[in-house]
């Protein structure tokens, strides 16, 4: 009888496993709330602080992607520090702005850490700064850089190649470290009102999160590397009125978990 049972059960073992589905467990990402990152280049910092007393009622947050610390005075030092204080990013932008690419064509890439980033890490470390996200001069990089650099930021941003199609675009997050920005500067080539307004809504479609980035903000643009805080400003009505977000380059978190399928 106990034999009987016995073959009875592993008959019964036999038909589950090789009748169902094997289940195989897969790592997938979290989906994200669609938003958007506002980052901005260089060490435009008064004007930044201005265009933070504009928007602020928005509730928004930016990432300050600030180069030349050294040479900064210390009433802007001290507005940098308000603004991280007021929950937006302070990121790094290297030193001396160097072109990144360039500098290790005759120099090592430890060379461009002692130029570039230690002496910018120490002073902000100094200043009370905050720094987890690194920001490429002139967007130019490479994936030796890319190696060095993630050992020290938990973020690194590049440039966007330049595509028509919203959904081609490189900007989005997609839960890796290297990140791209696209530019809304007023005079870049590919900036126009109608294609961001595309780009949002693809965000706002696909839960996306589209990265931008600028530099000086300005009420009347008068040269290149400047976006208008009337941009900005749509952005901020556009982001309020979807539900959307608003993300810092620091909060990327790739959110994994696994399931079975
Ligand atoms: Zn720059």
């Amino acid at each position: 009888m106990n034999n009987y049972l016995l073959k009875i059960v592993l008959l019964c073992t036999f038909f589950i496993l090789f009748s169902s589905e094997i289940l195989i467990p897969t790592t997938v990402f979290k989906p994200n709330t669609a938003g958007v990152v506002l980052s901005f280049d260089d060490d435009y910092i008064n004007e930044w602080y201005a265009t933070n007393q504009k928007l602020k009622k928005y509730s928004w947050k930016a990432s300050f992607c600030v180069s030349k610390i050294n040479t900064l005075t210390i009433f802007e030092l001290k507005k940098l520090q308000e603004l991280q204080k007021e929950g937006h990013e302070i990121a790094g932008h290297a030193y001396n702005h160097y072109n990144a690419v360039d500098f290790i064509c005759d120099h090592s890439i430890e060379e461009y850490r002692q130029q570039e980033i230690n002496p910018m890490l120490d002073l902000m470390n100094f200043y009370g700064i905050n720094v987890t996200s690194f920001v490429y001069p002139y967007g130019s990089r490479n994936k030796k850089l890319d190696a060095a650099l993630l050992q020290q930021f938990k973020i690194i941003r590049g440039r966007a190649f330049c595509e028509t199609n919203p959904k081609k675009q490189g900007c989005y997050y997609d839960n890796k470290r290297l990140v791209f920005s696209f530019s809304i500067d007023d005079t870049h080539n590919h900036f126009n009102i109608p294609y961001l307004l595309k780009l949002l809504d693809y965000s706002k479609v696909n839960n996306k999160i589209v990265i931008l980035n600028c530099h000086k903000t300005v009420n009347i643009v008068n040269g290149d590397y400047q976006t208008k805080n009337q941009t900005l400003e749509l952005i901020c009505k556009y982001i309020k009125k979807n539900n959307m977000k608003f993300y810092s380059l620091s909060d990327f978190t790739p959110q994994q978990y696994t399931i079975l399928q």
